[in-house]
């Protein structure tokens, strides 16, 4: 590979993580794509999450973004059954911790299991927040506060867009729940 060709697969890496979820009507780039551009953890490069996901999930997992409250798929929903990662598909949440935080956004008073998500400190937009990633793939949920209902007085305000409801009816890949 001569030096031209390397810096062009350089600038095509650098341009497809920049513009991650907002470039979804130019045309992708095709052929081989740099390692440079692969996350560590799930091993998918910001060019296959933007085709693999919706465009809300894509601007709320991959880059931190969040719906208007009120406008999501699940805030409302009082079904039975188990919240996955709308990126990887891991079980997050389950419908037996979720309660009415009247804000908008679906609330859970605590994760299916504490090793399904990260949490870390938050100091964007200044304000200080706890961040909720998926453990496995790295994707931003939401955030974690500290008045929510008993048991735990926790509210894990999560996006509707990051996740994925799956109705009890249908198995999650033979995890179980308690
Ligand atoms: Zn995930």
């Amino acid at each position: 590979m001569n030096n031209n060709m390397l810096s062009f697969m350089l600038v095509l890496a650098a341009t497809s993580m920049l513009g991650a979820c907002s470039a979804q009507d130019e045309a992708a780039p095709t052929g081989p794509l740099n390692a440079a551009d692969t996350v560590a953890q799930v091993n998918k490069s910001e060019e296959e999450w933007r085709e693999a996901l919706p465009h809300m999930a894509c601007f709320v997992l991959r880059e931190k973004g969040t719906e208007r409250a009120f406008s999501g798929e699940y805030w409302d929903n009082h079904e039975k059954g188990h919240y996955q990662c709308a990126g990887c598909g891991q079980a997050l949440f389950d419908s037996d911790h979720k309660f009415e935080s009247g804000t908008g956004w679906p609330s859970f008073f605590q994760p299916a299991e504490g090793s399904a998500v990260l949490e870390k400190e938050d100091e964007s937009y200044g304000m200080r927040r706890v961040e909720v990633t998926c453990s496995a793939c790295g994707g931003h949920l939401g955030h974690v506060f500290e008045d929510g209902p008993r048991p735990t007085g926790l509210r894990y305000c999560i996006n509707s867009a990051a996740l994925e409801f799956a109705p009890d009816s249908t198995s999650v890949k033979g995890v179980r729940y308690d």
